[in-house]
């Protein structure tokens, strides 16, 4: 991750969050999700796109488009969001967990494929680590990829097994 932004650049994001969680989640539209236990997708797609806030344009470096925040810039957006509603941040910074793997394991195309598209499409992410025997102690997941070949070539992964708690699970495009 980059040193991030200067002062005056958080603080232009901080605000255009202010003005987006304003107009988009007032306390009655809040009490409302809580009280039908409603996820609000929608609004969450609304602030994952470029042409309304494009969030998660913050944390993809800016060789991916994107505007190169830091640490401190990805927990300040954070802080502020949960002052708001715990659950729509959760649902925000799933993409910002789901994409570190890529951001510190992946080959440099796939970064340059899914980091682009993280921040022009807006893509929702899911990051599925826990699993019912498997919180903390990630030596014990079972879930197993495996490979499924055609003539040699890999053509995708069949995946085995069982995630539980994935924050956007039910939602994500990733
Ligand atoms: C709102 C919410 C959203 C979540 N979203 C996601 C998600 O998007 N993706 C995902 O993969 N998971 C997600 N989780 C799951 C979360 O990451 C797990 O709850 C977490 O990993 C802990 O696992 P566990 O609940 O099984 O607790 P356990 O691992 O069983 O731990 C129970 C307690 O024991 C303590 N403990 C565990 N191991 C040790 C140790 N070695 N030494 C000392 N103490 C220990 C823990 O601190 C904890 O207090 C989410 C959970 C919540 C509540």
């Amino acid at each position: 991750m980059s040193n991030g932004f200067d002062k005056e650049m958080l603080d232009g994001m901080l605000d255009s969050l202010k003005k987006f969680t304003d107009a988009h989640l007032p306390d009655t539209r809040i009490l409302e999700l809580d009280a039908t236990e409603e996820f609000p997708v929608e609004t969450i797609r609304e602030m994952c796109n470029p042409e309304v806030l494009g969030i998660q344009l913050l944390f993809i470096p800016e060789e991916f488009e994107g505007m190169g925040g830091g640490a401190f810039d990805v927990y300040r957006v954070c802080e502020e969001l949960a002052r708001v509603d715990l659950g729509v941040a959760t649902g925000v910074l799933a993409t910002f967990l789901g994409s570190d793997p890529i951001i510190f394991g992946g080959t440099y195309e796939q970064k340059k494929l899914w980091m682009t598209r993280i921040g022009q499409e807006g893509l929702l992410m899911a990051y599925g680590a826990t699993e019912p025997a498997a919180g903390s102690d990630l030596g014990a997941l079972r879930t197993v990829a495996v490979p499924v070949e055609e003539n040699g070539v890999v053509k995708g992964y069949k995946i085995t097994g069982n995630k539980q708690w994935i924050s956007n699970g039910g939602y994500a495009d990733l």
